[in-house]
Order: C-alpha cells, then sequence, then structure tokens
C-alpha cells in the first residue's frame, strides 16, 4: 500500500470547471454527492516498512479482520446512495488470505468499482484467484523512477518486486493505476515517471501529497514541498503524463483566497474503516480518536461528542481546520496577519485526461 494515498475512484459525476487545452481535458473533481465510497483497511500488517507510512496500529488496530466481519462491514454501506465503491486497504491487502473473497463479496451486493492498494509485492497469488473483470483498478504504490530512490524509500527490492507485479497484472489483463507520493526525496524523479508509466502499461496515475503523520512526522527534515514547488512542478508533470495517453490525477492542495472551499467530511460520503472498528470521514483524522461512526459487532453506530464532524463545521481564513491543526508548517500569511492562500480539502483533486 502506498503512505498517504487513498484516491477516490473514477466517477461519472466529477464535473468538469475548466479545460485548457483543446486535447487535454483539465478539471477540478468535485466531491461526489451521490456515490459512496470506502476505504477500507482490512489489516494493518505489512511487509515493508516505508519511511512515510500514516498507518498508525494503536489508533487503527492491528488485528486481521475475519472474512465474516469484512462481508458483514461491506454491506452497511451499500444502498447509502446510488453507488458504493470499495478501496481494499491495509497494511498491505494481499497479505490477507481473504482478499479474493472479500473482492467478489463487493460485487456480489452490488459495488459499483473495487480497487485494491497494493506495494505490488501480490501475496496469497491474488492474481490467479481474482479475475480481471473482478477489479477495476489494482492500484501499485512506487516512490521513484529508479531503483535507488524508491527502495530508499519503500525498502531494499521493493522497486523490482513491484514493477515486476504490475508487468505481471498487466499481462493477465487487470487495470492497473500507479501511486506517486511525492516528498523533497523524490520530486527530482517525478518527470522521469511519464516513459516508465508508459512501458509498464498503467492507466491511471496518481500524484499524491505526502502527509506529515504517522512516520513521515518524526523525521527531522522538512519533506513537504513549498506552494511554490508544488505549483512549479506538479501540473507540468501531470500534463506531460496525460500527453502519453494516461490519466493523471493529484491534490489540488492550495486554493486562491476567492476560490471556494468545501469540507468533504459535510458534503460528501467518504468513509475510511479500519480493523478497530473505527470509521472516520476525514483521513487528517485519523491518527486521533475522534472518528464519528464506529461499528460495534456489525452495527455502525455514531459516536458521542466531540468528533470530527464538530471540526468540520469551522469555518476559518486558511480553509482545512485539520490542516491548521496538524501542518500548520503548509500556511502563509501576509504582513497584515491574512492568510496568503486556503489549503484545500486533501480529498479534492485535480485531473487531467
Ligand atoms: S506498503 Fe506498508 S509500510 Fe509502505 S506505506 Fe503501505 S502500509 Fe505502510
Ligand atoms: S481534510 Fe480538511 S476539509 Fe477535508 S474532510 Fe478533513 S477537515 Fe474537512
Amino acid at each position: 500500500m502506498g503512505g498517504a494515498k487513498r484516491n477516490p475512484p473514477d466517477n461519472k459525476r466529477w464535473v468538469t470547471l475548466r479545460s485548457t487545452h483543446p486535447t487535454r481535458h483539465m478539471k477540478t473533481v468535485s466531491f461526489s454527492k451521490n456515490s459512496t465510497n470506502i476505504f477500507f483497511h482490512i489489516l494493518t500488517n505489512c511487509n515493508l516498512r516505508c519511511q512515510h507510512c500514516y498507518i498508525n496500529p494503536e489508533q487503527h488496530g492491528k488485528n486481521t479482520l475475519p472474512l465474516s466481519t469484512i462481508e458483514s462491514w461491506l454491506e452497511a454501506f451499500v444502498g447509502k446512495s446510488d453507488t458504493a465503491n470499495v478501496i481494499f486497504l491495509g497494511g498491505e491487502p494481499t497479505l490477507h488470505p481473504d482478499l479474493s473473497s472479500a473482492v467478489k463479496c463487493a460485487k456480489r451486493l452490488g459495488y459499483s468499482s473495487v480497487t485494491i492498494d497494493t506495494n505490488g509485492y501480490l501475496f496469497h497469488d491474488i492474481l490467479s484467484k481474482t479475475e480481471p473483470d473482478d477489479i477495476d483498478y489494482l492500484s501499485f504504490s512506487l516512490d521513484g523512477a529508479t531503483r535507488q530512490t524508491n527502495d530508499r524509500i519503500r525498502g531494499e527490492g521493493s522497486y523490482d518486486i513491484c514493477t515486476a507485479g504490475i508487468r505481471e497484472a498487466v499481462s493477465r489483463g487487470f487495470s492497473t493505476s500507479l501511486i506517486y507520493t511525492v516528498s523533497r526525496t523524490n520530486i527530482r524523479e517525478l518527470e522521469q515517471m511519464g516513459p516508465l508509466l508508459k512501458d509498464l502499461g498503467i492507466r491511471r496515475f496518481f500524484i499524491q501529497v505526502i502527509g506529515i503523520r504517522g512516520k513521515s512526522a518524526s523525521i527531522g527534515e522538512k519533506l513537504q514541498l513549498s506552494k511554490e514547488e508544488w505549483l512549479r512542478a506538479i501540473p507540468k508533470v501531470a500534463g506531460k503524463v496525460a500527453e502519453l495517453g494516461i490519466t493523471v490525477t493529484y491534490p489540488k492542495v492550495f486554493l486562491d483566497s476567492e476560490e471556494p472551499f468545501e469540507c468533504a467530511g459535510l458534503v460528501a460520503d467518504n468513509y475510511f474503516i479500519f480493523p478497530n472498528g473505527r470509521v472516520y470521514q476525514c483521513p487528517l483524522c485519523e491518527d486521533f480518536p475522534i472518528h464519528s461512526l464506529r461499528f460495534e459487532g456489525d452495527r455502525l453506530v455514531r459516536t458521542g461528542k466531540i468528533n470530527e464532524r464538530d471540526l468540520f463545521t469551522l469555518s476559518i481564513p486558511e480553509g482545512c481546520v485539520m490542516n491548521k491543526l496538524i501542518q500548520p508548517d503548509n500556511l502563509e500569511y501576509k504582513d497584515n496577519g491574512a492568510a496568503a492562500y486556503k489549503i484545500a480539502c486533501c480529498l479534492l483533486k485535480e485531473e487531467i485526461r
């Protein structure tokens, strides 16, 4: 699994806000109000120890969910809106011996799309136990265009295994996407990703911003890009990759003061489920016991005050409240004390086709 990921599935209801190129369609992806997206961490165990891993077993649990629990928790979200999409995550979800059954269960229950986010090790022979029709996207995480950079972040040998896993999946007819979590450590190689993605047969490319959470928070050096660095590099690379016929998605991150701000926690139906039963509506809240829902057995119940929903309603000039609370270093202020820009909801994406 990646370090700072969880991308919304492809959704036909996304709204095109602008087009900047006659053959390249760029849009800000509005929050989908008619679909439910569940980001289902079925375990937190992983074979890798990536530098930027956000998994926090103290807050998320150390257990592996039994298949029967996965099935009943999947059932709890079906029918909440017109469509439901599930992304299976971990830890490394392919370490779960029943992942293939969980995928089939999601399809049987009527989930419109099923995605598996994987670090590429593809345990338990998952490619043989599922069919390309069962899985809309197998989403691989790679954090460098070269073996050296990726393995520095994700661990020795992970580049070779991940790229071999992608080739194997593509050769068997699976649709694949790739997540690249950008930081100061690997930004210089982002531009080299286009040819590699093309060579691997990747259909969608997700550029992700590194979150100062989990292990990243304990690394002394500053990993996040500044606004200038982000805007200088990301849209340009995204455009070039899109010209290769690969759909590119990246977080909006920065909003000018006149651009509208929306908190997905208030307007969208996203649920981040952990094996200890906590269910969050905001990924930035996941390191704190402020989840708005929890499973009691098979029953989904609301938690009492104070929880993340109490934060969603606060309106501040800096945009996202949770960003200001947990990573205020990415904010800037003018001489008169006014916010220089707003931080968008971390779930707001730009997409170039
Ligand atoms: S692959 Fe494993 S260690 Fe790496 S980010 Fe994902 S869960 Fe964390
Ligand atoms: S990241 Fe910020 S804006 Fe988005 S859901 Fe969380 S609190 Fe709301």
